[in-house]
C-alpha cells in the first residue's frame, strides 16, 4: 500500500436540497408572479413573511395524486394560523385540526365546516370544551378530566359531545424532529388506560367517534412514517373492541417533514401511500365505517413561505463579514435555531435580488436584538450583499410569525401576506 498518499479524500460539505419552488428571473426572485424587489416596494416594508397560494394548492394537489384516494387530508393550522391562509386551506383539505378555542374561532370564521374539524391539546379549559361542544366539532379527549366537561357541556347545550380519543402510543416514531407519542408524555391518554376511558365515555352517552394518535414531527424517513403508522393502527384496532361505538375517524396523525438543514432530502411520499393503501384495504375489512385521516402542518404550508428582510449594515469584524437585517429571531425564532433544535444549523438562505450571482463570500446574517442568538445564518455562502439587500429565508411557511417572541426587544413587528 502507497503510504505517500494517505491524506484523506476532501468530503464534500453537506448542502441544502436545491430551493425550486420560486423561480427566478435574471437578478430577482419571484413571487406570486412579480419580483420581491416590486413586492417590497409595494408593501412599503420590510420585514415580512410571503406565502404563495399557488404553491399552496399544488402541495396538496400533488400529495392528493400521491396518495390512495379517500385519505382524509387535515390541516393542523398551529403550523401557520394566517387567517387568510387559512381560509385558502379551507378550501383545498377535507379537514381543520385546531389547538385551542381560538383556533377553533378563527378557522369557523374563515369557512371552516364544524363537521370536519378536530380540537386537541392537553389543557382544554371547560369553556373551550363548552365551546367545541356547542360547535360542533369533534374533541380528541386527553384526559379523564375532559369527560364530566364534556358530559355538563352535552347537557347544557341538549347535544351528545363528540369525541375521539387521543392516545399516549406504547411506541415512539424513529427520526422525528420532535416526539409527542410514547413514553410518559402529556399528550393523550397512556393506551392501557384507555379500556377504562372508553368504558367511561360510553356511561356518560358522549358520541363516540374514533382515535387520534400522533407519534411525531418533521419526520424525512418514509419507512419511519410507514412503520408509526401501522402500529398506530394496530393500536387503534386492539382498542377498538373496547369502543363504545364503531370507530368512524381514525387519525393516524402525520409528522411528514420538509427539508430544512444541509444534507436533509425531501421526503419519498411512495412508500407511504402505497402502506396507506394497505392500512385502508385493512380498515375496509376491520373497521369498515373508519375514513382515515392524516393532520399535516408544515409539510402543506413549510415551503409555500418566505420571510424577507433587508441589509440594514454589512459589518466586518476581524475578518469575517456580518449582514445586519431588519429581521431576526423576534419573527423567526425557527430559522435563529431556538425553536426546538438541538443543534443550530441554517436554513436555505438567498439573497432575492441577486440571484443571478455566485455564493463568493462566507457571511453571517443577524438581526438587530441585543442578543448573539438573533442570527439567521452562520457562514453561509452567499453572493457579495450591500446595504438594501433582500435577504430571503426559504422555508418559512409553517412555525414562522406566530411562533416567534415578537415584542421581545420592542421592534416593529412583521408583516405576514399571502399572494
Ligand atoms: C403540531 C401538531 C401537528 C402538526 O405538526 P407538523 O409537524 O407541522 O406537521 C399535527 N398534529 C398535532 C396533534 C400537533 O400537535
Amino acid at each position: 500500500m502507497d503510504t505517500t498518499s494517505a491524506a484523506p479524500p476532501a468530503r464534500a460539505l453537506p448542502m441544502h436540497a436545491p430551493m425550486r419552488q420560486f423561480p427566478a428571473k435574471g437578478a430577482d426572485l419571484i413571487v406570486g408572479g412579480q419580483s420581491l424587489r416590486e413586492l417590497a416596494a409595494a408593501l412599503g416594508q420590510t420585514p415580512f413573511y410571503v406565502y404563495e397560494r399557488a404553491l399552496l394548492a399544488q402541495r396538496v394537489a400533488e400529495l392528493r395524486a400521491a396518495l390512495p384516494t379517500g385519505i382524509h387530508i387535515h390541516y393542523a393550522m398551529k403550523a401557520n394560523p394566517l387567517p387568510a391562509l387559512v381560509g385558502c386551506m379551507v378550501g383545498l383539505v377535507d379537514g381543520i385540526d385546531v389547538a385551542s378555542a381560538g383556533e377553533m374561532h378563527l378557522a369557523l370564521a374563515q369557512g371552516a365546516d364544524p363537521r370536519c374539524m378536530s380540537f386537541a391539546g392537553p389543557g382544554k379549559r371547560a369553556q373551550e370544551l363548552h365551546a367545541a361542544v356547542e360547535a360542533g366539532v369533534l374533541v380528541n379527549v386527553e384526559s379523564f378530566r375532559e369527560l364530566p366537561l364534556l358530559a355538563q357541556a352535552s347537557q347544557d347545550l341538549g347535544r351528545a359531545a363528540r369525541v375521539a380519543v387521543r392516545v399516549n402510543p406504547d411506541f415512539e416514531l424513529k427520526g422525528s424532529g420532535m416526539r409527542m407519542g410514547g413514553g410518559p408524555k402529556q399528550f393523550g391518554v397512556d393506551a392501557e388506560e384507555v379500556p377504562r376511558l372508553l368504558a367511561e365515555i360510553g356511561r356518560l352517552g358522549l358520541q363516540f367517534e374514533g382515535f387520534h394518535l400522533f407519534a411525531g414531527s418533521q419526520n424525512l424517513r418514509a419507512e419511519a412514517i410507514c412503520e408509526a403508522q401501522r402500529l398506530s393502527y394496530e393500536l387503534a384496532l386492539r382498542l377498538s373492541a373496547h369502543a363504545p361505538a364503531p370507530v368512524r375517524h381514525l387519525n393516524l396523525g402525520g409528522g411528514f417533514g420538509i427539508p430544512y438543514f444541509p444534507g436533509e432530502q425531501p421526503l419519498d411520499l411512495g412508500p407511504v401511500a402505497a402502506r396507506l393503501a394497505e392500512l385502508q384495504g385493512r380498515a375496509g375489512r376491520e373497521m369498515p365505517e373508519a375514513h382515515l385521516v392524516l393532520e399535516l402542518g408544515r409539510y402543506l404550508v413549510g415551503e409555500a413561505g418566505l420571510y424577507v428582510a433587508r441589509v440594514l449594515d454589512r459589518k466586518v469584524s476581524r475578518g469575517q463579514v456580518f449582514l445586519v437585517t431588519d429581521g431576526g429571531l423576534h419573527h423567526h425564532l425557527a430559522a435563529s435555531g431556538n425553536f426546538g433544535q438541538v443543534i443550530r444549523k441554517n436554513y436555505p438562505v438567498a439573497i432575492g435580488n441577486r440571484m443571478d450571482e455566485p455564493a463568493t463570500e462566507s457571511v453571517h446574517v443577524v438581526g438587530p436584538l441585543c442578543t448573539p442568538l438573533d442570527l439567521l445564518a452562520e457562514r453561509m455562502m452567499l453572493p457579495a450583499a450591500q446595504e438594501g439587500d433582500l435577504v430571503v429565508v426559504y422555508q418559512s411557511g409553517a412555525y414562522g410569525a406566530s411562533a416567534s417572541p415578537q415584542g421581545f426587544l420592542g421592534h416593529p413587528g412583521c408583516l405576514e401576506v399571502l399572494v
